[in-house]
């Protein structure tokens, strides 16, 4: 049985997961390539003009995989993983989103986790789907096991600096790979959804021009959930969105502790949750100094040479200030 997982959104926080528990219940795990022109061109041919660039690279994502005529789709609807807050509303809705904008799919695992209902638990939602692929409950619930405890490996890999392709390539292929030391003095925090940062296509390879200019970057994934959750707590109010609330914990912490000489957030165009989060950052590196910041909006029209050109002149600019 192939499952096929579109390589976008929520795969950068918890594919590792998904795929030791697929496999663990028996399935063959079909990903996506690397966002490309053509990925990007089937998600913008098939989503609508008002939706923001990762949703529209998702669909390209599912378009493709569609292709490849594998059994199911795996999107499962991620309503909350946290009792206080919400996922953005764009996970709530995204397999009925796409089933009903998108022809010719294969079937939908639309499985809901929802920490704030008992049946939608995370391992109700594996049991779900195991028992949907015919596993027996023992491998069920083993397969689950495996699975939190490769996340735990990832988000570990992560923390140490490397990037979620890196931390799969480790896992998975068994590579050793660690974070390489920069001969630098300029640190860069680039602060913004996982599925923005690390999709080299979408960001024009923003880390990697970053590095080539010199600057070491370090981003939310290598900063340490309690530090994220403690400067979180400087906002007036929660913030109702769980990954949004953790990217401001983020950009806080590095801010407070002057960590990165400056910071870039990276934010999609037509993204509600990031308008309101970006606000707040740059309102706090305001109140901090005149921490310097600097905004980049995604959008399916960014261009290469505008790109550089900003990320040259703030690395330059960080160098005259030190
Ligand atoms: S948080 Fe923003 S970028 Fe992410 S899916 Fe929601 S609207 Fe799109």
């Amino acid at each position: 049985m192939k499952v096929g997982i579109p390589r976008g959104l929520l795969f950068y926080h918890y594919y590792p997961m998904w795929k030791v528990f697929l496999e663990g219940v028996g399935a063959e795990v079909v990903t996506s390539p690397p966002t490309s022109k053509e990925i990007l061109d089937l998600g913008t041919k098939s989503s609508h003009d008002d939706v923001c660039l990762p949703v529209k690279i998702f669909f390209g994502h599912t378009v493709h995989l569609a292709e490849k005529n594998v059994d199911f789709l795996f999107i499962p609807r991620i309503v909350a993983v946290e009792r206080e807050a919400y996922t953005c509303p764009k996970f709530l809705g995204l397999p009925d989103v796409v089933r009903n904008t998108l022809e010719d799919l294969p079937p939908i695992i639309d499985a809901t986790v929802n920490v704030k209902k008992r049946d939608k638990s995370p391992l109700k939602a594996a049991i779900e789907v195991g028992k949907l692929l015919g596993a027996p409950m023992g491998k069920i619930k083993s397969a689950y096991k495996d699975a939190c405890e490769t996340l735990w490996t990832y988000r570990g890999l992560m923390l140490k600096g490397l990037t979620p392709d890196e931390a799969i390539e480790v896992i998975f292929n068994g590579k050793k790979l660690e974070k390489k030391q920069v001969n630098t003095d300029i640190k860069i925090g680039v602060i913004g959804h996982p599925y923005n940062v690390y999709d080299r296509f979408s960001t024009l390879d923003m880390l990697g021009k970053l590095k080539e200019l010199g600057a070491e970057v370090i981003t939310e994934e290598m900063i340490r959930q309690e530090d994220i959750e403690h400067h979180a707590q400087f906002l007036p109010k929660r913030l109702f969105w769980s990954y949004e609330r953790d990217i401001v914990g983020a950009a806080f912490y590095l801010i407070h502790k002057k960590k990165v000489d400056g910071i870039i957030n990276v934010v999609s165009f037509e993204c509600g949750p990031d308008s309101l989060i970006s606000e707040l950052i740059q309102s706090e590196a305001r109140r901090n100094g005149d921490f310097p910041l600097m905004v980049i909006t995604l959008d399916e029209h960014t261009g290469e040479a505008g790109l550089q050109t900003r990320l040259e002149a703030f690395v330059d600019m960080l160098k005259r200030r030190k």
